[in-house]
């Protein structure tokens, strides 16, 4: 490891899950209920002073002028308002002048009332909703600790956010189930939720056995027809009026700019997981012993991030790409995708190819001419919602203002904070 490469990152990311993996549901396919093993005996509750410690190294840790606060679990409302009250404080108290704070909170909407309403409206919170599509596809794998159907109570939480105008995005996990609706959901959430800022993540999850996944993943195929057909709605009339985050991240790297999403970025390793009692990990998807970097009570969060074993874990999202996907022509806006999905060998019987593969590769070429069309638009100082009109031939057809500055900085907010929508539990 070179010197060079033991500099510490100018930003990073943490997610922080104050109640670790404590949650008062029971979603079938979460990953993260079971990380409750890993600090048996515990409280589950993150104490004052390792907030206070977090939140000062952080905003310490950070050299660009906004800073983002990601708090998640578990359920991270289950830490009750005066926690959330004394974080406000605390960053109040170390932010310095010229730092703007920002605050974005994954919630499955279900403990929301008018006071965390109120509070996130207050406090300009950011609000992440996990919602799976309309009830009968929602309420098949996200139920509660009895087992009963969740979606009533999202969708008030979502009605109190509404009500009190709280900033909220959706985040819609696609499993075996969900990926043959992908027009139903897509306008569901639209229409209905009125929501203007969408992430769909695959559910991929790894079983021992022939069978290589759970039946609830969905399967590359499924996930890159699901994909496709979401965006050939949103081509043909929501270009610059619903923001679906994997297409907002494409268009930037068909301009010429970086991913901004760690799983389709060359290197990893900026989007860290703090549990409750300050120990810090490489990854939400790596909260595993061996991942475990150290604790910020005993050792500052920056050099922690900057560790050579934190470097490495990046730097092996690239390294490890297997020849198929470096040959790929996809491959400089997939990547290879999350190395926690990397469970195929290749047609060469090289290891380390993307469950999804079948579907990015599919994805990302049947977008290839539309993201083209729009980057030239951008080029030329126009809207790539124009991109609609030109498509369908319709003259006189008038485009959505989507390049508006202010929707420009919202869209920046949310790509920072949800690094894959991965933010989020799944
Ligand atoms: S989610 Fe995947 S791509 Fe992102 S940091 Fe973790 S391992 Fe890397
Ligand atoms: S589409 Fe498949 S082969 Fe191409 S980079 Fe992605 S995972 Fe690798």
């Amino acid at each position: 490891m070179s010197s060079r490469q033991r500099q510490p990152p100018p930003a990073f990311h943490v997610m922080a899950k104050p109640r670790g993996a404590i949650c008062n549901l029971d979603c079938q396919y979460c990953f993260y209920l079971s990380k409750e093993e890993l600090f048996l005996g515990s409280q589950f509750r993150m104490p004052d002073e390792v907030l206070e410690a977090y939140i000062r190294q952080y905003i310490a840790a950070q050299r660009v002028p906004e800073v983002t606060f990601t708090w998640q679990g578990g359920e991270p409302t289950l830490m009750g308002l005066d926690f959330y009250r004394k974080a406000v404080a605390f960053q109040r108290q170390y932010c310095p002048p010229g730092v703007t704070i920002h605050n974005a909170l994954q919630t499955n909407a279900t403990t929301l009332d008018e006071a965390w309403a109120q509070f996130f409206k207050e406090h300009d919170f950011l609000i992440g909703v996990s919602l799976d599509g309309p009830r009968h596809l929602h309420d098949a794998y996200r139920v509660d600790k009895g087992g009963k159907p969740t979606f009533e109570r999202v969708m008030a939480g979502i009605a109190l956010l509404k009500k009190h105008r709280v900033e909220f995005n959706i985040l819609a996990c696609v499993n075996a189930l969900t990926a043959e609706h992908p027009i139903e959901i897509y306008r569901f959430l639209r229409d209905e939720v009125e929501a203007q800022y969408l992430q769909f993540i695959p559910i991929v999850e790894p079983q021992a056995g022939d069978a290589l996944v759970s039946a609830r993943s969905v399967n590359g195929r499924q996930y890159g027809q699901f994909l496709i057909a979401i965006f050939d709605e949103w081509l043909r009339r929501d270009v610059g009026r619903v923001f679906v985050q994997l297409f907002d991240v494409a268009l930037g790297v068909w301009h010429g700019m970086p991913a901004g999403l760690c799983i389709f970025s060359e290197t990893c390793g900026l989007a860290l997981a703090l549990e409750h009692n300050g120990a810090l990990y490489a990854c939400d998807h790596f909260v595993e012993p061996r991942y475990h970097l150290g604790n910020i009570q005993e050792q500052n969060l920056l050099e922690l991030v900057a560790s050579p074993q934190q470097q490495q874990f990046g730097l092996d999202k690239r390294q490890t790409l297997p020849r198929y996907c470096r040959e790929c022509q996809v491959r400089f806006i997939c990547n290879g995708g999350c190395p926690k999905d990397r469970l195929l060998r290749t047609p060469h019987g090289e290891p380390g190819l993307n469950y999804l593969c079948e579907g990015y590769k599919a994805f990302f070429t049947h977008i290839d001419e539309p993201m083209r069309l729009m980057s030239a638009l951008l080029r030329m100082q126009r809207s790539p919602a124009e991109v609609m009109r030109l498509r369908s031939g319709a003259a006189g057809a008038v485009a959505p203002a989507s390049t508006h500055p202010r929707e420009a900085e919202k869209r920046t907010r949310r790509g920072r904070r949800g690094r894959r929508g991965q933010a989020i539990h799944e």
